[in-house]
């Protein structure tokens, strides 16, 4: 059993902090909104519930792993002593930047650093502290209790020991990690982005319209989602910060977010999580629809 840090209680850190009580790890959840850590541990109560009903644990499991949650809202005292921390803040540079300044101070000089970014460059992180060799990407997927796969991405310091640490330690959580280097987008999103753009550029151009080229990516190369559907469920403001990190970072035209995009995220259309992107979630996630704007 580690004691681990898990810093953000949002969508992933919850999702992070589930997967590694489960496994017997001690782990402290911290983030600067009490209102988050109470939604975050009753996400982790619900996705508890839900693998009750499937089958896949018990009560006593679900007792067992909230038992090793541990919330907090002052950082120094959250990493008291932490092996692994795991950062899963807003997606801002500026704020992880700052975030890690601060774990460098407060941490053991032996605590690995580790940040669940989509897209920020670890390097550029690791920079703000004295143990580059000890910055790590740890990118895992939403939602975090199902699925399998672990980015694990290194920096230019990251040292090959704490590379292989963090590749058992997600191999033990039942993850499949896969390692690659820094460079903008990684590898999931230097792939999937392009391509959600490829779809909206489309959807711009009227090649076709919002259901005929998810049924299409869906149906024609057995994606569980259409490229739309997964930008509505990603969130279209995270995607076109993807993108624009793409676009800066590589300085390639080829990378540069649908106009239709920008517009949506400057109207505030940002999928699921506003209610309305490409789909009118009005009545329901289950309920979706094609937006009025597209149909
Ligand atoms: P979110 O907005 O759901 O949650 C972020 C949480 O961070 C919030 O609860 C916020 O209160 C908290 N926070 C902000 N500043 C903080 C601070 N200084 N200290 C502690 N907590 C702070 O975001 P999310 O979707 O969970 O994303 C978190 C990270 O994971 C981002 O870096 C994102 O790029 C990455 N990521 C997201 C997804 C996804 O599908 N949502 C997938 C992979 C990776």
């Amino acid at each position: 059993m580690k004691i681990i840090t898990v810093i953000g209680a949002g969508t992933m850190g919850n999702g992070i902090a589930h997967v590694f009580a489960q496994h017997n790890h001690q782990v402290r959840l911290v983030d600067i909104s009490a209102a988050s850590l109470e939604k975050g541990m009753a996400t982790i109560g619900k996705n508890l519930d839900r693998q009750i009903k499937k089958e896949l644990i018990t009560e006593d499991d679900k007792s067992k792993t909230l038992a090793n949650i541990t919330t907090y809202t002052k950082l120094k005292e959250a990493v008291k002593d932490a092996e692994l921390v795991i950062e899963a803040a807003t997606e801002n540079i500026d704020l992880k930047m700052k975030i890690f300044a601060q774990l460098d101070e407060f941490c053991d000089p032996q605590t690995i650093l580790a940040t669940n970014t989509s897209s920020i460059s670890i390097t550029k992180i690791a920079a703000v502290t004295q143990r580059p060799d000890k910055v790590i990407g740890m990118h895992f997927m939403n939602p975090v209790p199902v699925m399998k796969l672990v980015e694990v991405i290194r920096g230019y310091a990251t040292s090959d020991v704490v590379t292989a640490n963090i590749m058992e330690l997600s191999k033990s959580l039942g993850k499949v990690p896969t390692e690659c280097n820094d460079y903008p987008g990684f590898v999931a999103n230097r792939i999937l982005m392009p391509m959600i753009n490829e779809a909206i550029i489309a959807l711009f151009e009227g090649v076709a319209g919002v259901k005929e080229i998810d049924t299409i990516m869906k149906l024609g190369m057995a994606h569980p989602m259409g490229p739309l559907q997964l930008a509505d469920f990603i969130g279209l403001d995270v995607c076109l910060s993807i993108l624009n990190v793409l676009h800066e970072g590589f300085g390639n035209p080829k990378y540069a977010p649908c106009p239709l995009l920008v517009n949506m995220v400057t109207a505030g259309k940002l999928g699921i999580k506003s209610g309305e992107g490409f789909y009118d979630y009005s009545e329901g996630p289950k309920a979706a629809r094609v937006s009025a704007a597209f149909s």
